[in-house]
């Protein structure tokens, strides 16, 4: 296909990269956009936990670009990117098909790392997109029946235990919503939910290291023992091997196994191939391979080319009251050094920096650097309970902080259209049917009027933490 020269791919339609191209017809970038995603589907990541589990779905979770991207102007094509000729501007899809282009944005993400573990990438369940909650949510129900027909308790016992490997967010996330939700759906099956075994384990000696502050780590602690079956937790246990049924581990120097027959992966990011092999100096990566990028996210020696998300390390300053995901106790001067962590919130806000920078550049106008406000940490704890810390100035859990967390990340939702349809999807079912079937009338109207009113305050409150630019939205 040949294409003529003005005209700026983007590369991958996650958070960076969707958000671009948001941003960009928002502005009505005089060029043509073209976004190219091996997915026919966006996957806001922080919400999968609630696709999985049936409190939210695939709509809403997972809405296809085609419907997200309809009247921007933005032409969406579903394929792989096999490989990209910095040099002659030109990257080369799966199907055989060649773009050239004048800007690319690079916002691949990252894949799954298994650390080398034995059989890991085999038999473990990793748990980063759409397709792989489906594939958990199968082999969970499978495992389940299967032991509603066996007798012998030792059997039985394997197929109803999980583990999960790794307690960062992920984790902690992953086994709180496992430990809430298949004693329901084994009880349904007929099966004693008492049964149901969810085994947590960290290679570190504390849960959410370097992640959260102290005392939403200790709220975590006490939601993973409070849930519908208490989350076991081993720490310092370093995973060796899985194999089928069978998990190796190494505590305090002894080699022990755990009989599980399923393993959800929950920890290691790699380098995405694709953003591996590109030519690029090890000086302008991390350790990691990930891609270092200037303070107006272009390449060092390609300013043509931009780049942000998890395929990206950016050095940008934050104005975070405190580094979330660094300790707390770094001393101010030092902040601003840290590299700015792997998430959804940076990845989306990196995005509208580099609309930006493409229509600034396009019209010859000075590029701005990239400046990131990181919100508060929003951490799922269990069905419809999650911790709320804003701007590691307030903590708010139970179902108040349930509440906020949705709320927060429906505001996010991408387009004034898909988040309009979810909010009000989301707030029909949550609010006023469920909630109006459990309780009295009375209790209801109180209980939808507080918890109304703590989103109205949340989002009062993330905004005054945070000034927050959502272009897209208004
Ligand atoms: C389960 C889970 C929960 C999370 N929860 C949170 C949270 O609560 N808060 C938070 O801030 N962050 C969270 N994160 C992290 C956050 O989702 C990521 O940091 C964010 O998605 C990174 O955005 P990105 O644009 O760099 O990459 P991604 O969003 O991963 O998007 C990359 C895109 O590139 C596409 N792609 C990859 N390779 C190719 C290829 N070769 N060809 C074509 N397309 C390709 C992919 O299909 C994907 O659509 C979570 C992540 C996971 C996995």
């Amino acid at each position: 296909m040949s294409n003529h020269v003005y005209q700026t791919l983007i590369l991958g339609g996650g958070f960076t990269g969707l958000f671009t191209a948001l941003h960009l017809s928002h502005q009505h970038y005089p060029r043509s956009v073209i976004l190219i995603d091996k997915e026919e589907r966006f996957c806001f990541k922080p919400l999968l936990y609630e696709y999985f589990s049936g409190e939210m779905d695939a709509q809403q979770v997972r809405p296809r670009f085609e419907e997200l991207l309809k009247g921007s102007g933005v032409i969406f094509v579903k394929d792989a990117v096999s490989s990209i000729d910095l040099v002659n501007k030109q990257i080369k899809l799966a199907s055989g098909t060649c773009y050239d282009y004048s800007n690319l944005v690079l916002s691949l993400g990252s894949v799954t790392g298994y650390f080398g573990v034995e059989g890991a990438q085999e038999y473990a369940l990793p748990f980063r997109t759409g397709e792989d909650a489906i594939a958990v949510d199968r082999q969970l129900r499978d495992r389940l029946q299967q032991a509603t027909q066996i007798e012998n308790p030792k059997e039985r016992r394997k197929l109803l235990t999980v583990a999960v490997i790794g307690a960062g967010p992920a984790g902690v996330e992953m086994a709180s919503t496992l430990a809430d939700l298949l004693p329901h759906w084994y009880e349904a099956m007929g099966g004693n939910a008492q049964e149901i075994r969810v085994v947590l384990l960290h290679q570190g000696q504390e849960i959410l290291e370097g992640d959260v502050n102290q005392r939403l780590r200790n709220t975590a602690r006490k939601a993973l023992q409070r849930r519908t079956v208490a989350v076991e937790l081993f720490l310092g246990a370093q995973v060796t091997a899985i194999r089928p049924d069978i998990l190796e581990y190494k505590r305090y120097e002894q080699s022990e196994i755990l009989e599980a027959s399923t393993v959800v992966w929950t920890t290691g990011t790699n380098t995405n191939p694709v953003i591996k092999t590109l030519p690029i100096p090890d000086e302008h990566r991390d350790q990691r391979g990930r891609l270092k990028v200037t303070s107006t996210l272009q390449l060092p020696n390609f300013p043509e080319v931009f780049a942000g998300g998890d395929c990206t390390v950016d050095m940008s300053a934050s104005t975070a009251p405190g580094y979330q995901y660094q300790q707390l106790k770094l001393p101010e001067q030092q902040i601003n050094s840290q590299p700015l962590p792997p998430t959804a919130q940076v990845a989306y806000q990196q995005g509208a920096t580099i609309a930006r920078n493409l229509k600034a550049m396009t019209l010859g106008d000075h590029l701005v650097p990239n400046h990131v406000n990181l919100r508060g940490t929003l951490l799922k704890l269990g069905l419809e309970e999650s911790a709320a810390n804003l701007g590691d100035r307030f903590q708010i859990t139970g179902e108040i902080g349930h509440l906020i967390r949705q709320s927060t990340y429906l505001q996010l939702l991408p387009t004034p259209i898909h988040n309009l349809k979810v909010t009000t999807k989301w707030l029909t079912e949550e609010v006023f049917i469920r909630y109006s079937q459990s309780i009295k009338t009375a209790d209801a109207i109180k209980w939808v009027g507080g918890a109304v009113i703590t989103a109205v305050v949340a989002r009062k409150l993330l905004k005054i933490l945070t000034d927050d630019d959502r272009v897209i939205r208004n």
